[in-house]
């Protein structure tokens, strides 16, 4: 790895290429601060995440160098539900994270998961456009899918279409009965329901995710 930054990323969709190229867009732009580390990006399938980085693979070596992979993960579903804000406010996000995370390792640091002013600053002045705050982040994308294929409970409350279509917690749904959840728009309590009232759209994104995962994508 000497000189050179590597980026280990096998991609399998246009979109996966597109966050390739934002990556190495941004290592260039912001300088990575650690020389020997190189970056090992996955693309996964969480409900509970839209993107994670890992430095347990990167060790402190000396004078403030380590070495090793800084890991990312990226959640595929949501890049291809959106991939526009998944580009440019997710990727540079989680870089933010690494980016930190690096730097922590590197000085000997316990790695945390504060943003690192220094990349923050030098991103928004590049972009012109502030970093989101997380629950912006996660309310831009669709868990519900994800959460069917994983044993979610389809419910609904009073509001029409999609947007009264709700995938509870198994947890959740067992809790019902002692503590109902509000809809926040509506006020009415969300009843469970049966698999035919789930709308066509998350029914399709549920069978994309079988195909993902039966074709060797199994996170
Ligand atoms: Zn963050
Ligand atoms: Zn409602």
């Amino acid at each position: 790895m000497e000189g050179e930054f590597d980026i280990l990323i096998p991609t399998s969709h246009p979109f996966e290429e597109e966050v390739e190229c934002e990556l190495r867009r941004l290592v260039a732009r912001h300088k990575w601060p650690i020389e020997r580390a190189g970056l090992s990006v996955s693309f996964v399938m969480r409900q509970s995440e839209v993107s994670s980085s890992d430095v347990s693979q990167f060790k402190a070596i000396e004078n403030g160098q380590a070495t090793g992979w800084v890991k990312l993960f990226f959640n595929h579903l949501f890049l291809i539900q959106n991939p526009g804000a998944f580009i440019r406010q997710i990727v540079p996000h989680e870089m933010a994270h690494a980016w930190t995370k690096a730097r922590c390792v590197a000085a000997n640091e316990k790695p945390h998961n504060r943003h690192d002013n220094v990349y923050i600053a030098r991103h928004q002045s590049l972009t012109q456009q502030p970093i989101k705050e997380h629950g912006d982040l996660i309310s831009m994308f669709d868990a519900r899918p994800l959460r069917l294929v994983s044993n979610g409970q389809p419910a609904r409350c009073s509001c029409k279409g999609d947007s009264g279509f709700w995938v509870l917690k198994p947890t959740e749904a067992d809790n019902l009965a002692r503590e109902p959840i509000k809809c926040p728009r509506c006020l009415r309590p969300v009843g469970i329901v049966d698999d035919t009232k789930v709308p066509e759209a998350i029914r399709e994104q549920c069978a994309y995710i079988h195909w993902w995962k039966s074709n060797g994508k199994s996170s």
